[in-house]
């Protein structure tokens, strides 16, 4: 299944002159929520040309695979609940690297720019003279709900957006935001890292002034042929969560769009799932 992936690849890229990745060089990638069907194609033209692939937790075997078979993955995030390696230490390492002339390809989940250090990685080559390039990807909240069939918006809803994340650089629920301002100003919420605070983010809102009865989602895996969508309300998600055993990485959606997703028929997002999903397995 994975040479159906890399032949289509390489037969559909270089009728787009795709651009060539240079020695020397760190592209800073998007990999998506976590379906390879959802990597761009800048993204895949990086993995087929890159010499070595620094990789985040989020991204996944599926897409690995999808590097050229000489190309070194190097792992650069937490696992097994052994510390993350510093922030400092991976943009030195990606500096190192191009500077022994190397293809660099620093691949994240989702966009690189949303809540994925990105911004710190980038100006860290800028500041070293290293030359880069940034190929977005599809941030969980947006391709990750849609999978799940929750709309960002829909005109009876919503015409405003607002993603955050449960933590902050220390971990901690962000306390520099003003949760009543931006709970009155935007009717959606998707928050990132939500579940380790799951219980003080949901406190945090309902003190913000959302009602109790406000229709609340939490997507686990999303795009992933495990994903687990949980849909609840405000006061109940905490107790609901924990019964059904949700765990990171997930996303919590609190608004009424989440009541549109009892309008797709499951049969609907599972054909989502097996057209992309199953194609990379
Ligand atoms: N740059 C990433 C976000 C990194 S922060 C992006 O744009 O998507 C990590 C958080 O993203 C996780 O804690 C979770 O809240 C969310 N996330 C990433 N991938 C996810 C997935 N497949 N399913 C659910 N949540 C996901």
């Amino acid at each position: 299944m994975m040479n159906v992936l890399l032949y289509s690849a390489a037969m559909q890229l270089p009728a787009l002159d795709m651009p060539v990745f240079q020695p020397g060089w760190v592209w800073l990638a998007g990999a998506g929520p976590g379906d390879p069907g959802l990597l761009t194609l800048h993204a895949v033209n990086a993995l087929n040309q890159a010499d070595i692939v620094i990789y985040d937790a989020l991204v996944g075997e599926a897409i690995l695979r999808c590097a050229r078979p000489t190309a070194i993955l190097e792992y650069a995030g937490k696992r097994g609940g052994k510390p993350s390696p510093k922030q400092r230490d991976i943009s030195e390492r990606l500096v190192d690297l191009a500077r022994q002339g190397k293809r660099v390809l620093r691949l994240k989940g989702g966009d690189p720019f949303v809540f994925g250090r990105g911004a710190e990685e980038a100006l860290s080559l800028r500041d070293s003279g290293i030359p880069f390039r940034i190929i977005p990807g599809i941030s969980a909240g947006i391709g990750g709900l849609a999978y799940a069939g929750i709309p960002l918006t829909h005109r009876d809803t919503n015409s405003c957006v607002t993603f955050l994340t449960g933590h902050n650089a220390s971990g901690d629920v962000p306390d520099s935001l003003d949760w009543a301002a931006m709970v009155r100003a935007s009717p959606v919420l998707v928050i990132y890292m939500a579940m380790k605070h799951l219980d003080i983010l949901t406190a945090k809102l309902r003190h913000a002034g959302l009602s109790g009865d406000r229709p609340a989602a939490l997507v686990q895996d999303a795009t992933l042929p495990q994903m687990r969508v949980l849909t609840s309300t405000l006061d109940r998600i905490c107790a609901d969560a924990q019964a059904a055993g949700m765990t990171p990485p997930a996303l919590l959606v609190v608004g009424e769009v989440v009541d549109l997703q009892a309008a797709f028929g499951r049969s609907d997002l599972q054909a989502t799932l097996s057209t992309s999903c199953q194609a990379a397995s």
